[in-house]
């Protein structure tokens, strides 16, 4: 996919989104997940693969509960440096609102995640600040028009598997430590009125 959609759905003249460009992948490959406070709250789960942030919505978040399978809409893939934003898109903006950078870390694939990907049928260990163990994220529909395509994230039965409602328990960003209502639009500061004291 490269970066080309990801540049044309933004002005970053505006927003404070990096422009970003591919990078080449290091030995350890990261993973990233941003909670998007949009137009609709969601979990944006981004994977480094071929020097981009291959990247899908989850609207519900991922769940540490092996009998869920959360829906996981794939998006124009990101840059790697695109991992590192916390802050809030401009109003208006294609993805206007806050954005928390909820786990991070690294994502071992099984086997070769390039095969997986083309395949739709990625298997991968995680370990994240919040998200550990087996994963796995595979495609279930694809949409010739668009492109695009709807994957199924879920996590594998393994021991850090859990019923406990990990967005719940940890709602806070791993960067900062806020929460998404706490990270809000940039404050200007007020100019001081310019009035001459009178004698
Ligand atoms: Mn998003």
């Amino acid at each position: 996919m490269g970066l080309t959609e990801y540049k044309r759905k933004r002005d970053f003249k505006v927003t404070s989104e990096p422009a970003g460009k591919k990078l080449r992948s290091t030995k350890k490959i990261k993973f990233v997940i941003q909670k998007h406070a949009a137009s609709h709250l969601h979990y944006d789960f981004r994977l480094e693969l071929d020097g981009v942030l291959k990247s899908w919505a989850v609207p519900k978040g991922p769940s540490t509960d092996p009998s869920i399978k959360r829906l996981a809409m794939q998006v124009e893939d990101h840059p790697i440096q695109y991992g590192k934003f916390e802050g809030t898109i401009p109003k208006g903006e294609y993805g206007g609102g806050s954005v928390l950078l909820w786990d991070k870390g690294e994502w071992i694939p099984e086997g070769d995640p390039y095969q997986g990907y083309k395949a739709g049928k990625l298997k991968f260990t995680l370990k994240g600040e919040k998200l550990h163990g087996a994963w796995a994220l595979f495609r279930v529909r694809f949409d010739e028009g668009s492109g695009k395509s709807s994957w199924l994230l879920k996590k594998e039965k393994d021991t850090y598997a859990s019923k406990k409602d990990i967005l719940k328990m940890r709602p806070e960003s791993v960067k900062s430590g806020l929460l998404i209502e706490d990270i809000g639009p940039k404050r200007t500061r007020a100019k001081k009125p310019s009035v001459k004291k009178s004698k």
